[in-house]
């Protein structure tokens, strides 16, 4: 069987395509400026390099047939037919309350994303455009959904209620719902496997981060709490998204900017790492300017890896203890640095890092030391193949 998975952005579309037999990518890729001046794919094939092509895609139906075209070339192409495709599997950001697990797209779902379009006025309406261009090319290839909120719905009410008004759940569903989810559930499940135990008897803390970081709180193989919010704005440091805050602090920023649109402008685009370092967004700038003794690097550094070690050991309270500990996503497999910190931070849990076995980047790992009493572990997410999975299974049945 083989599954396309397609992540849409307003202006781009990730896809890769996996043999489910294996479970292998056979070609994946991006196409990005959708409908802007300079827009191009770039495709690869397993084994073989990356072949960029620039020419004009003024929408995302056009960015589809692109990606087939280029699944089907006869020299870079992985596919002989398109009826070789049995499903395609689209990541859409939020489903709101509406859907706690992965489902088959028709049109009643299709009704419910779009119901849920206020609460991601920036992703849903780009994932559904992916999906109704999937639609209008391949009208017969069944399709599924998989949402970033989806593992977050087994959150008890408790921890996902605001104290605001009752009222604005009731009528406007302000409330947490978290996001990643489908990374979170990766990484937690993977990490039960390797400590060879079932993930309904373990107390796990997964951190992703990346560019955008969120940290969950995963006990008895489900979530009971994660530090993003109603929007991916909440939680710990990131780039350049401000985590959490006073909320007394937009009403601010809003008189001093003259508009609430500019105060939510400067939080997700122009805080974080980013806006307390004035470097850059990429913590490997922030490394280097460390090295180089900049005192506000230092700070987005210390300010990063403080916010996630106050997470760890909240969840920890949360769930009365924690047996394991994984990082994931750019920084999580990435920087050694925020690792070692962190993990040192939590030597109040039992923690403690070998740091020879953290040595590296961008694999599997354990770089707990052996007599540490929580497992730390480094495994890189794989969304996609998530998708595929819940994509195979629910066609399949
Ligand atoms: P993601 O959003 O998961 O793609 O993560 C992207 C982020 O990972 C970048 O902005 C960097 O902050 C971080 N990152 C990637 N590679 C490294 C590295 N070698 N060292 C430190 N941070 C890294």
């Amino acid at each position: 069987m083989k599954v396309l998975v397609i992540n849409c952005g307003s202006s781009s579309l990730k896809y890769q395509l996996f043999d489910m037999e294996t479970e292998n990518a056979l070609a994946k890729g991006l196409v990005e400026r959708i409908g802007i001046e300079g827009s191009r794919i770039k495709h690869t094939k397993a084994g073989q390099d990356a072949v960029v092509t620039e020419t004009a895609i003024p929408d995302h139906k056009v960015a589809v047939k692109l990606v087939l075209d280029s699944l089907l070339d006869g020299e870079h192409g992985v596919l002989s037919s398109l009826d070789e495709l049995s499903a395609v599997g689209h990541r859409v950001v939020h489903a709101g309350e509406k859907f706690a697990c992965s489902v088959r797209l028709d049109d009643a779902v299709m009704a419910a994303l779009k119901e849920c379009i206020p609460l991601a006025p920036l992703h849903n309406p780009a994932n559904i455009t992916g999906i109704e261009a999937i639609t209008s090319v391949l009208p017969d290839v069944p399709q599924v959904g998989v949402f970033d909120t989806a593992f977050h719905q087994t959150m008890p009410k408790h921890a996902y209620m605001y104290g605001v008004p009752y009222r604005y759940y009731e009528n406007y569903k302000v409330r947490r719902y978290g996001f990643h989810g489908t990374s979170h559930f990766f990484v937690a499940n993977r990490c039960a496997e390797i400590m060879g135990r079932p993930i309904e008897d373990l107390k796990i803390v997964t951190c992703h981060l990346g560019n955008g970081s969120s940290i969950t709180a995963v006990k008895d193989g489900i979530c009971v709490d994660t530090s993003m919010g109603f929007t991916p704005l909440a939680g710990v440091l990131m780039g350049t998204r401000c985590g959490d805050i006073d909320p007394s602090i937009v009403k601010f920023i809003a008189e001093k900017e003259g508009s609430v649109d500019k105060a939510d402008t400067i939080l997700n685009k122009e805080s974080g790492v980013h806006g307390v370092s004035g470097i850059s967004s990429d913590l490997r700038d922030i490394e280097d300017g460390m090295e180089k003794g900049d005192e506000r690097a230092t700070l987005a550094f210390e300010m990063l890896s403080y916010s996630i070690t106050k997470y760890i050991g909240a969840y920890a309270a949360a769930m009365g203890g924690v047996d394991a500990i994984v990082f994931t996503a750019g920084i999580g497999e990435n920087c050694k640095a925020i690792r070692e910190t962190v993990t040192e931070n939590l030597g109040f849990l039992g923690a403690s890092v070998d740091k020879s076995k953290n040595d590296f980047r961008g694999e599997e790992r354990i770089i707990s030391s052996d007599d540490s009493k929580v497992k730390v572990m480094v495994i890189p997410t794989n969304e996609e193949l998530v998708i595929a999975r819940d994509t195979k299974k629910l066609v399949s049945c």
